[in-house]
């Protein structure tokens, strides 16, 4: 066994006593509290009621439940319009919302020829507009693009063991056939989430993500708040 190995095998120790010392049992508790499951969001939209009606003459039907309780993929599909391009066959996700959202890639957001800010769901102000169109009716979207910044679903109950509260910035490492870490991560806590990392297609692809990867957080991100 090298020195270096004696070393590290001596931190570990180290870090694991001072653990117990701080009232936690290694391994259960803290940011190294195990793996947490990775979904690529694929390039979505959300509706207001008033925007489904618009172009649907009705509410949203669901189709599947998605990972997060309450949430579904709907039946319907909208074709997005940009200055430059359009994508057909566009997933909308349900319930509806109080106001209406696009959640696109930035390869998305060349393709159709706008250029949106990455952002949290819900935060867009002084966002692009966009065009949706479906079999029965189209809409204008003053604004409303976002590419959606990664962010971890926890509920309550994990983000105690987590030891992070809403808000809370994180690294995250991507366990991945091409490791990647993922710096501000924000993690949003609440009762009606399911333990889940959320990143693009974008960041999915340049990872090499497949069905079943994993992250580990590695810390709290630097500057984060
Ligand atoms: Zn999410």
């Amino acid at each position: 066994m090298n020195e270096q190995a004696i070393k590290d095998i001596l931190a570990d120790v180290v870090r694991k006593v001072l653990a117990e010392e701080c009232g936690g049992r290694p391994g259960s508790a803290g940011m190294d509290a195990g793996p947490i499951p990775v979904e690529i969001s694929a390039r979505h939209v959300h509706l207001s009621l008033q925007d489904a009606i618009a172009l649907f003459g009705a509410d949203l039907h669901p189709e599947r439940p998605l990972s997060q309780p309450g949430q579904f993929l709907s039946a319907e599909r909208v074709r997005l319009i940009g200055p430059k391009g359009v994508m057909d066959n566009v997933a909308v996700l349900g319930p509806t919302r109080t106001a209406s959202q696009v959640e696109i890639s930035k390869t998305d957001a060349r393709a159709l020829g706008i250029n949106p800010p990455v952002r949290q769901s819900g935060e867009t102000a002084q966002t692009p507009g966009i065009i949706l169109a479906s079999s029965t009716g189209i809409l204008g979207l003053s604004q409303g693009v976002i590419v959606a910044a990664r962010h971890i679903h926890m509920h309550t109950s994990d983000a105690r063991r987590f030891g992070l509260k809403d808000k809370d910035m994180v690294d995250v490492r991507l366990e991945t056939e091409r490791p990647m870490i993922l710096k501000d991560v924000m993690v949003r806590v609440g009762d009606n989430f399911a333990l889940s990392l959320h990143i693009d297609a974008d960041e999915g692809n340049s990872a090499g993500w497949k069905p079943g990867t994993e992250g580990t957080i590695i810390g709290r991100s630097r500057g984060g708040t």
